[in-house]
């Protein structure tokens, strides 16, 4: 007989960290709360790990940015942990569950018992091999997606600086990492499929923009091939990539980053899966009742859209986890999660943010010449989706305040003409009766006065359908 808690969370990373303050915000007792994690440290904000970890001067590192500093709320050390009489089982794997019998076997060979699981692994990096490129174990090959591989990218850029590095992909992690070798003084070579970076999101006239920037930073694009194959020297170090267009490019190290794949399999044949994760209703209740799944690999209901996704960004983590503990603990009080999707991504002095669909037509705004730009999407008729590069905290909640009350459109030039002043519009108009939108267990309340403005601007509350899962859920098979 092992140890028994009421609450087992598997998985320690950005949503088991929300999910504990959320459970200690609401009254946890002592003794009652277990996380169990393959990582060494406690509960960080695994964004840092892409920014201001990779940075040269003054890097973050651990305290700094454990959970739950992204959302500005309290830093959860190990010392917290410890304090609120939570049980840290870190640097150890979980082998099995049996959801029958609510256990789990941990590969010390642990048996633990729970009455209600939460499940917030995550997801894994996809590796080169699964695309028939092999070698990428290489020790100047790095991916990024833990804390022990983003030491190890830092020891191998350190180890080369000056020297050539390559990025393989066009997502935002591979933005984000091309960047921070560029500052790290490193050559940087970006090689991935498409025409334009981050095509699944940006417009080329968006992506244009980055692009520009990025290659007046001395950053060269190869766009349109995939890599073939690596050369390594006798040491087994990659030497240079080789491009299935016939290219051959000198390395002194590679960085990939080219999609993830959720941490299902504990769960296959146990727990009902759809879209490649854990499908969870809007508690985020799996197929079985003691078993909750938050964060990359839950598949949950997102209203707007009408239909199931699992999305892969922070936001999502953290709000999935506080909604779930809110369910378990007060399931009478607690709705079904209305989620507006965001995503946001940072890299050079650049930061932006996106909000609900990039389906339809796209209208864009602002200055491309300068540094405060956007994009509205406008899909039957109906502003569903909003970008913004160089915002102000006002003005990335103003965007987010419009995209939400997916308004009619009749005029996307005067959309466009209007541009970022629509938003703020529309948002100064809200604020009065309208509760902030926080922490993602409510959706805007929308009280009286505002329906009647509504009724003039012509909004429109019904869902639509999102294809925002799309581009990004299935990034990772595009690269
Ligand atoms: C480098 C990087 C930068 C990012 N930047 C952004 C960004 O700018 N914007 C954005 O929106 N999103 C970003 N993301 C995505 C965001 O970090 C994830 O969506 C978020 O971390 C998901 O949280 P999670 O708790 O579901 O999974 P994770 O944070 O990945 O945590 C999963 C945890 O489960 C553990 N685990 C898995 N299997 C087991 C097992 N069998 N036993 C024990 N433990 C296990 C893992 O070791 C890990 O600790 C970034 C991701 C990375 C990797």
């Amino acid at each position: 007989m092992g140890r028994e808690f009421e609450y087992v969370i598997v998985g320690g990373g950005v949503a088991a960290g929300y999910t504990s303050l959320e459970f200690t915000n609401r009254g946890l007792s002592h003794g009652q709360l277990c996380i169990i994690s393959e990582e060494s440290v406690a509960p960080y904000e695994r964004p840092t790990l892409s920014k201001g970890f990779l940075l040269p001067e003054s890097p973050a590192r651990l305290p700094l940015f454990h959970t739950c500093v992204g959302a500005n709320e309290e830093l959860l050390t190990p010392q917290w942990y410890e304090e609120h009489g939570i049980e840290l089982v870190l640097g150890t794997r979980v082998e099995s569950v049996d959801v029958g019998h609510k256990t789990l076997l941990t590969a010390p060979g642990e048996t633990i018992h729970y009455q209600i699981l939460i499940i917030a692994t995550g997801a894994q990096a996809l590796k080169l091999e699964e695309f028939g490129v092999n070698g990428s174990e290489a020790e100047n090959i790095c991916y990024l997606r833990d804390l022990a591989d983003a030491n190890r990218l830092v020891n191998v850029m350190q180890s080369c600086t000056g020297g050539s590095a390559v990025v393989i992909g066009g997502g935002y992690l591979a933005m984000e990492c091309a960047a921070s070798l560029v500052s790290n003084k490193m050559d940087v070579t970006m090689v991935f499929p498409e025409a334009h970076c981050m095509p699944r999101l940006f417009t080329p006239k968006i992506a244009t923009y980055y692009e520009d920037y990025y290659q007046s930073r001395g950053v060269k694009f190869i766009r349109g091939t995939i890599l073939s194959s690596f050369e390594f020297d006798s040491n087994g170090k990659v030497t240079a990539v080789n491009l299935r267009d016939g290219n051959r490019i000198p390395a002194d190290m590679v960085v990939v980053g080219i999609g993830i794949r959720p941490n299902t399999s504990l769960f296959k044949g146990q727990l009902r899966m759809e879209k490649g994760g854990i499908k969870v209703n809007g508690k985020f209740q799996t197929s079985n009742s003691s078993v909750y799944a938050v964060g990359d690999v839950a598949v949950f209901p997102v209203d707007l859209y009408g239909r199931i996704h699992r999305l892969e960004h922070v936001d999502s983590a953290r709000k999935s986890a506080k909604h779930a503990v809110a369910a378990i603990l007060d399931p009478d009080k607690t709705g079904e999660f209305e989620y507006l999707p965001l995503f946001y991504s940072k890299a050079f002095a650049f930061s932006w943010r996106f909000y609900g669909d990039n389906a339809g037509e796209a209208v864009h705004f602002g200055d491309y010449l300068g540094t405060t730009f956007g994009a509205y999407w406008i899909n039957n008729g109906r502003l569903v989706g909003s970008f913004l590069e160089g915002g102000t905290e006002e003005e990335f909640e103003a965007i987010g305040n419009a995209t939400r009350l997916k308004l009619t459109v009749d005029d996307p030039d005067d959309l466009g003409r209007q541009g970022l002043n629509f938003a703020l519009t529309v948002s100064k108009k809200m604020k009065p009766q309208t509760p902030r939108i926080e922490g993602g267990t409510s959706s805007l309340v929308l009280e009286t006065p505002v329906y009647a403005w509504h009724a003039t601007a012509g909004v429109v509350l019904a869902a639509s359908v999102s294809a925002f899962a799309y581009w990004y859920g299935r990034r990772r098979r595009r690269w």
